[in-house]
């Protein structure tokens, strides 16, 4: 039977689009070309490729960005190394962000090399410093896919200060900051995780339900409250008939029928995720070289970052 969808379709290019102009817009107004370092290390072709597309975009808006490509038995100290050279890189022709592309290889201790960073280069907003200031409501470099999901929300004017959210998954990169962000702007917010026992009863909740749990369809239509808005991060791989892969969320598509709005995937949260990239590496110039940002720590400019 042909389903109904209820559900507004929350597509992230219009407002990554949006986001990225504001960068640009930004941009514009600095003594200097904002400048990014990627570091990658070993040759997993996925983090090849998001490092492609984050220099690439970089290029397009006519960001500087040098990529380091490490071989796989760099060791921890070559690799802090590498990370303070960057950070002491100032100058005209300084480097404003460093971003460590992840995962790495299972020899090296990614924790330890993010808290090498030079706080106010974070601009993955990974490093504990960026945590803290987040959890505190300080300004602070954000973590770019959770602040990509608030872009979003905010692009679409989807209200967010008083509902309930309900957020699953709780990893450093997503679930526990996007628990933060939503904190700042009043919402109410709850985290639920692979231990959470029914968590049906939690997400039927949720006006506002954003999953982030790695889990193709981890959440299907009865989960959902009627008219809920519902953002899906989850980019899972899945293998199809012709032995090709496919991308799919952690939401079932049959949510479309229930839920009020509702993120696709792919084309949803994906491409907020290297936008708020390009602007937290604007941000990050802005902090380095605008008098009265410089000697802040934590790279802040008010209304931008939340
Ligand atoms: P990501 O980086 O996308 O946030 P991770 O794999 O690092 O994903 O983390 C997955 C998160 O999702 C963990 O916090 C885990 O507890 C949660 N999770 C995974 N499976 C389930 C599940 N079946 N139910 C609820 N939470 C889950």
């Amino acid at each position: 039977a042909a389903r109904t969808d209820a559900a507004r379709t929350l597509g992230g290019p219009p407002a990554a689009a949006a986001l990225l102009d504001a960068a640009t817009r930004l941009a514009a107004t600095l003594p200097v070309t904002p400048s990014i370092a990627f570091i990658r290390v070993g040759d997993d072709p996925a983090s090849e490729s998001y490092v492609r597309g984050k220099a690439k975009k970089a290029a397009e808006l006519g960001l500087h960005s040098a990529v380091y490509a490490l071989p796989d038995n760099t060791t921890q100290a070559d690799l802090h190394a590498l990370i303070g050279t960057l950070n002491a890189d100032h100058g005209v022709h300084g480097v404003h962000g460093v971003l460590l592309q992840l995962p790495l290889p299972a020899h090296l201790n990614a924790d330890a090399a993010l808290a090498c960073i030079d706080p106010r280069k974070d601009v993955d907003g990974l490093h504990p410093v960026s945590a803290g200031l987040l959890w505190q409501g300080q300004p602070g470099l954000r973590p770019c896919t959770p602040a990509g999901v608030m872009a979003l929300l905010d692009h679409y004017r989807i209200p967010v200060a008083g509902q309930h959210a309900v957020i699953v998954g709780r990893s450093a990169l997503v679930g526990r900051p996007l628990a933060g962000l939503l904190l700042n702007v009043d919402a109410t917010v709850t985290v639920a995780h692979r231990a959470t026992p029914d968590l049906g009863d939690v997400t039927r909740r949720a006006d506002l339900l954003i999953v982030a749990a790695g889990q193709a369809h981890l959440i299907t239509p009865d989960m959902v409250r009627p008219g809920a808005t519902v953002i899906d991060v989850g980019i899972n791989r899945v293998p199809t008939d012709t032995g090709k892969a496919r991308l799919t969320g952690d939401v079932h598509p049959d949510v479309a029928a229930v839920a009020g709005a509702l993120t696709p995937v792919p084309g949803g949260v994906g491409p907020m995720t290297v936008a708020q990239l390009m602007m937290n590496t604007v941000q990050a110039a802005q902090n380095q070289t605008v008098h009265g940002h410089a000697d802040q720590s934590n790279g802040a400019s008010g209304e931008l970052l939340r």
